[in-house]
């Protein structure tokens, strides 16, 4: 059962718009992070459930919907995603001064809770991040990967514009489309006239005229969107790949952002990664070192053939250029180790070999 919104900000139900906003203020400062560095989480949670309440019983729309339907709601309900706390946002900025209350804000509500501003200006889309773990193999030879991410996407109904089509922009009448106004201040040294931008229209003189309906003016909505991830050949564990224009759209038809996916690639049971070259151990007999010979070895796309040089030391390192990963127009190298298998069982006859081979040469020392 969600808490009551009146409750939380502990106003009478009939409590005027300014009570509303003073008690708003009086718990936003109570649960300001400075005053809560023990219990942090708990702090964010009922600063959270305060910036709620306010966004509904400040608005004289939604309040009247509260006060009929509680938290249901008609049509949607009270449900809050980034970008949902414009009158929080507005009151904290009046509170707290123009700086360090969006650094304040993002702490509480995480990155991205840009929102259109009240002058409808556009803005840059977020972006995102996105994770992938992969394969060696897909990390060598590239893939193409497909995922759902939630993301926004540009409201079809206003093409991104966040106005109610047929609308447009109207002067703000405070400023008079100045963006600035002028307010005469007096001291023991006389009247001072100020200039600051004007609260009303956040210094752009213009608002929109009618939001559009069906993105409430931020010009884009929220939805799962299908995202397919190039992932070139070569591709280094913990690298991030920029897929340019594919973020969140852009508020009030503002550029999009980027996604920003980070690479993991999976270790490989057989190969170890060094750069562009890779590493493997071939188990070998003691009798294809001393005599020579041609052993497959396992490659990434399948198998080569290795030639081993008679008279080749056990961990001998050899090369085999080109089958390592790509980088630029090369390919890496493989670096295949040379580990000698001593056999635990032996039939009669092996063992009546080895011990004539054994006999037969000069002492090792
Ligand atoms: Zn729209
Ligand atoms: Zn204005």
């Amino acid at each position: 059962m969600p808490e009551d919104y009146y409750q939380t900000l502990g106003v009478k139900r009939d409590a005027s718009p300014d009570e509303i906003k003073r008690a708003f203020r009086r718990l936003a400062k109570e649960y300001h992070p400075d005053a809560h560095q023990g219990d942090k989480k708990e702090a964010e949670r009922r600063f959270r459930k305060i910036a709620e309440a306010y966004e509904v019983l400040s608005d004289p729309q939604k309040r009247a919907q509260y006060d009929r339907f509680g938290h249901a709601g008609p049509e949607q309900g009270f449900d809050f995603g980034p970008g949902d706390f414009r009158r929080t946002r507005e009151a904290f900025g009046e509170f707290f001064g123009g700086r360090g209350f969006d650094d304040l804000f993002n702490m509480f509500f995480g990155e991205g809770v840009r929102t259109r501003d009240r002058a409808g200006r556009a803005q840059r889309g977020e972006d995102l991040e996105y994770r992938v773990r992969l394969s060696l193999e897909d990390a060598a030879f590239g893939a193409k990967l497909r995922a759902t991410a939630a993301r926004y996407a540009a409201c079809s109904r206003c093409r991104g514009s966040g106005l109610a089509p047929g609308t447009g922009l109207k002067t703000c009448p405070t400023c008079k489309g100045r963006g600035q106004i002028e307010y005469r201040q007096g001291s023991m040294f006389g009247m001072f006239v100020n200039v600051r931008a004007c609260p009303e229209c956040g210094g752009v003189g213009e608002f929109a005229e009618s939001p559009c309906p069906n993105c409430g003016g931020e010009g884009r909505v929220r939805e799962k969107a299908e995202i397919v991830i190039e992932i070139p050949p070569g591709v280094e564990d913990g690298a991030r790949l920029r897929l340019a224009g594919q973020g969140n759209a852009g508020i009030a038809g503002g550029p999009p952002g980027d996604l920003y996916v980070t690479v993991e690639v999976q270790p490989h049971p057989v190969f170890k990664r060094r750069g562009p070259d890779l590493e493997v151990e071939l188990p070998i007999h003691y009798g294809t070192l001393v005599l020579g010979g041609v052993v497959k070895v396992p490659t990434l796309g399948g198998e080569a053939d290795l030639r081993i040089p008679a008279g080749t030391d056990p961990d001998t390192v050899l090369t085999l250029p080109g089958e390592g990963l790509p980088h630029g127009r090369r390919r890496g190298d493989l670096r295949v180790r040379l580990k000698v298998v001593v056999p635990q069982k032996l039939t009669r006859q092996q063992k009546k070999l080895l011990e004539e081979l054994t006999s037969s040469l000069p002492p090792a020392q």
